[in-house]
């Protein structure tokens, strides 16, 4: 509820909406939204799930229809897509990122793996996702070559970022040889819950994000956009890449 509560700071009374739908995690609900424009703003009402997560729920029950016997990998510890997993998958992964912990280390119960140089054997998993991480990471075509290689043969990534209208993704920053960030664009930081301070964007997709990851080796990539997402916010659309069979 804790999510919940943070939301109400951004009621505005005229804006309240409420519409019944069927949540991919938690079955038949109700959709609240806060206010207009903003994301943030609209909740499941029974799990607290996010547009971004009802978005990715809605397209893994669309493109894995039973996780029975699957083996998951997810970049984030918390929330109700990852306690959906949990419930519905084999074996869910989860980690966050901490800058200050080695990649497989454990802190407060919570491995830590950074997506360039993930700690896991190859071909580990059926189905990789994130949630909004991997404009937050600096080398993405390192982080996206990590990722295939984790999934095993057939295996499918689904995950979201923002995504902007226009054809090339815009760079925003990069990483120097000795680590220091170097702000191509005005920095732009986007709001982190877990740690409740921004973090910094390196880039805007845009479209050509398919061509990116057919570059890191996908055979397949796609923009699920065609999914029941809520009626106020963004349509959030959601990622699909997947490893070829051999
Ligand atoms: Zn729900």
């Amino acid at each position: 509820m804790s999510r919940l509560a943070q939301g109400w700071k951004l009621l505005r009374w005229r804006e309240f909406r409420l519409r019944p739908i069927r949540c991919p995690f938690c079955g038949p609900s109700v959709l609240v939204r806060l206010c207009r424009d903003d994301d943030a703003a609209v909740r499941c009402l029974r799990c607290a799930a996010s547009s971004v997560h009802l978005a990715m729920g809605w397209a893994l029950r669309r493109v894995r229809p039973s996780l029975s016997g699957a083996a998951v990998c997810e970049f984030s510890a918390r929330g109700p897509m990852v306690a959906w997993l949990r419930r519905s998958a084999a074996a869910v992964a989860c980690s966050e990122y901490f800058a200050d912990a080695e990649p497989g280390a454990f802190r407060n119960g919570v491995r830590c793996e950074d997506m360039q140089r993930l700690t896991y054997a190859d071909a580990s998993f059926d189905l990789v996702t994130h949630t909004e991480v991997l404009e937050h990471v600096p080398d993405d075509r390192r982080a996206l070559r990590e990722c295939l290689r984790v999934l095993r043969p057939g295996g499918v990534m689904l995950f979201t970022v923002p995504i902007f209208a226009g054809d090339v993704t815009v760079e925003r920053a990069a990483l120097d040889a000795d680590g220091a960030i170097r702000h191509l664009e005005p920095p732009l930081f986007h709001s982190d819950p877990l740690r409740g301070e921004g973090i910094l964007a390196f880039r805007d997709y845009r479209r050509d994000i398919l061509q990116r990851l057919r570059e890191a080796g996908f055979v397949e990539s796609a923009l699920l956009e065609a999914l029941p997402s809520s009626p106020w916010s963004t349509r959030r659309p959601v990622l699909l890449a997947r490893k070829a069979m051999n």
